[in-house]
């Protein structure tokens, strides 16, 4: 069946930082499917496929996002990827996780869970009695090294490595099992204190750190009988991905207070991000055209590359140097199914990013690929 990729966009409400000093709320939802930009040079509306404003709550937003969808087709065996992007401070961790990563120790309200905890337990209950075996990984890319976060003792540098049957993997990574909520929850948690822990020593470069989480989900009951998907090999069992990337973690540019050049490297990197679908998009329509099949239908990292086109000239975006969009290229350039959130902050002060998220991810819309 075709799936349409559906660019999402969420609003999350002014800080109380924010309105301290008085900004104004310049971003809007227009419905629930566009988004309205009004400040004093501009006006401008964004369609998506679902608009969360401020006052939208953890569980509408995963109601809302089809991501209980998209945890059937990881177990259906595809590789699904939700990336949360948009400018530090914008809500990206909030979406995905909730304020887990923010608060210490105190497990975060139930009310307040992100898209990853409520996708586990969704996960978990359609495991019981289909036999899957569930594990997850969780590393996390800093200053362009991959470095386990579930593995104990300080973080060391895993080698990415790249085979035909796997695409790009990173070597020697822990995949720990999991049969409960709890237990997964505790996994998020783990990785997630040490990748802040990591930044903070050296924050400088913490705009530069990358987390993605991906749970593995295994079929014990192997091939006999079930539907191929994209991942079953032949004597294999069929083997889906559901992976959340949080991308730029640099909480510490807000409590520092410092602005400009960390929030443009961040939004660099999320360019570069979409940048490699623009690429491999671009080649994969080439070896189809000398191939001759004009008819194929896009992949998913074509849905992705019309998000990064840009008005004028492309931008240079050193993508062949980046691990993050290595790691990803299956899910931007291959088989993937993928799920994007753009977070944008409703402050007048933000308006050019927000401008420039919101305008990469409507482009994404009715964008139909076909896994
Ligand atoms: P990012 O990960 O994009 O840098 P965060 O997720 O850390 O941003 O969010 C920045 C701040 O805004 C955090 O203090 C977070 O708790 C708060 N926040 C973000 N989104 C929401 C929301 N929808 N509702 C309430 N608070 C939010
Ligand atoms: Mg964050």
């Amino acid at each position: 069946q075709a799936t349409p990729l559906s660019p999402l966009a969420r609003v999350r409400p002014l800080t109380c930082a924010e309105s301290r000093r008085g900004d104004r709320r310049a971003v809007r939802s227009l419905g629930d499917s566009a988004v309205h930009v009004s400040a004093a040079r501009h006006d401008a509306t964004f369609g998506f496929s679902a608009v969360f404003d401020a006052g939208t709550s953890q569980e509408a937003v995963f109601e809302g996002s089809g991501m209980r969808e998209l945890v059937e087709l990881a177990v259906g065996g595809f590789a699904c990827t939700v990336f949360a992007f948009g400018q530090t401070g914008s809500g990206k961790t909030y979406t995905l996780m909730g304020p887990l990563a923010q608060s210490e120790a105190r497990p975060a309200a139930p009310c307040a869970l992100g898209l990853m905890q409520r996708s586990f337990a969704c996960l978990l209950e359609q495991s019981w009695g289909a036999g899957l075996a569930l594990s997850a990984s969780y590393v996390e890319i800093y200053n362009e090294q991959v470095r386990d976060l579930l593995s104990p003792g300080p973080p060391c540098a895993l080698p990415l490595r790249w085979s035909k049957s796997r695409g790009f993997y990173v070597e020697n990574q822990l995949s720990v099992e999991f049969e409960s909520l709890e237990a997964v929850t505790s996994l998020l948690l783990e990785g997630s204190r040490r990748r802040r822990s990591s930044a903070h020593a050296l924050n400088k470069h913490s705009s530069r750190s990358h987390a993605l989480l991906t749970v593995h989900v295994r079929s014990r009951a192997g091939v006999t009988g079930s539907p191929a998907g994209p991942q079953h090999g032949a004597g294999s069992s069929r083997q889906g991905t559901l992976c959340f990337v949080d991308l730029a973690g640099s909480e510490r540019v807000k409590d520092t207070g410092s602005t400009g050049e960390l929030c443009v490297e961040a939004n660099n990197i999320n360019r570069s991000l979409l940048a490699l679908g623009e690429a491999r998009a671009a080649r994969g329509a080439a070896r189809r055209r000398r191939r001759g099949c004009h008819g194929a239908p896009p992949p998913a990292g074509h849905c992705i590359s019309l998000l990064a086109k840009p008005r004028g000239k492309r931008p240079h975006v050193p993508y062949r140097d980046s691990k993050l969009t290595r790691l990803l290229a299956r899910a931007l350039g291959g088989s993937g199914i993928t799920l994007m959130v753009a977070c944008v902050s409703p402050s007048s002060r933000c308006l050019s990013e927000t401008l420039s998220t919101l305008r990469y991810a409507s482009r994404a819309r009715s964008v139909t690929t076909r896994p």
